[in-house]
């Protein structure tokens, strides 16, 4: 089984989960950056953190095998701190790197006009950079949230197969379908959705425009989810073909649109320093969509 976690925070995790997951099959991933727990308090905390999502993390990543991809933005949390907004300024400064395949994560925590401003800007900013965007809806609220945050999606003029809307569930999906965005799955070990839940809604909607992802970070959560809704989906009876297509072409197809995909990452990159590796150089590997 070929996996790529289109969501997952691999900056919480350790050098145990990476030996996992590439076990289990996770050959990519996107990290989308966040909030990580502790506020920031200024633009350069993000600088350095967005500097580590397209270096340092990308370097560890492939160490054990895995491409690692990233998607900038300032997150929804944070978006109500004065002290954290001026990091829009510096977006676009990371928007143009290699291995940056989309705009994310933006939308809504709590739903405040602070919030809602910040998610304006960055949709424009996917536009001007004709990136996709990764879009988070609230854990609270969701059906709301999720209405709203279609709303803007379409007052942004961005296409529709441009987005995609994450963390939703059995209500919330009907919205994103009607609208043609991608429906992210988030995968949690104890509350909200898990893997069984996931294939009923497989059964039920098929397996167009789903990505499945484990959106492992500092709380408790579980790296390898993706694998376990593999397992699941063929215990059900999907096809090997089926789990190929959830958890491997569909989160291709969708970040391929950026054109930025690295996954033509050598198989074992442990020799390599973090100096010496051509993808933190910069060179642009072209993206493999089938
Ligand atoms: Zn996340």
């Amino acid at each position: 089984m070929r996996i790529f976690d289109p969501h997952i925070h691999m900056t919480s995790r350790t050098t145990d989960d990476y030996e996992a997951m590439h076990a289990a099959g996770i050959r990519a991933l996107v990290e989308p950056a966040f909030w990580l727990g502790q506020p920031r308090t200024g633009v350069s905390s993000f600088t350095d953190y967005f500097d580590s999502l397209v270096g340092w993390e990308r370097f560890r990543a492939a160490q054990f095998g895995i491409a690692h991809h990233a998607t900038i933005a300032l997150n929804p949390k944070e978006a109500n701190d004065p002290r954290c907004v001026p990091v829009l300024d510096v977006l676009e400064r990371y928007l143009v790197k290699d291995g940056v395949v989309a705009v994310g994560e933006v939308g809504f925590d709590s739903m405040t006009a602070e919030e809602e401003s910040a998610f304006r800007r960055q949709l424009e900013l996917a536009g001007e950079h004709d990136l996709p965007v990764l879009v988070h809806t609230p854990h609270r609220d969701k059906l709301a949230g999720t209405r709203r945050t279609l709303e803007l999606v379409a007052e942004s003029g961005l296409p529709p197969e441009r987005v995609l809307v994450d963390h939703l569930n059995e209500t919330t999906v009907t919205l994103v379908d009607e609208v043609g965005c991608w429906a992210g799955f988030s995968i949690y070990p104890d509350t909200k959705m898990d893997e069984y839940r996931m294939v009923r809604i497989l059964q039920e909607r098929g397996p167009d425009r789903v990505l499945v992802n484990s959106a492992a970070d500092w709380g408790r959560s579980d790296p390898l989810k993706t694998r376990k809704t593999g397992d699941a989906m063929l215990a059900a009876g999907f096809t090997d073909d089926d789990v190929d297509r959830v958890l491997w072409r569909n989160p291709v197809d969708f970040f391929g649109q950026s054109g930025r995909l690295l996954l033509d990452l050598p198989e074992r990159a442990a020799a390599d320093t973090f100096e010496g590796n051509s993808l933190l150089r910069g060179e642009r590997a072209t993206a493999r969509t089938a």
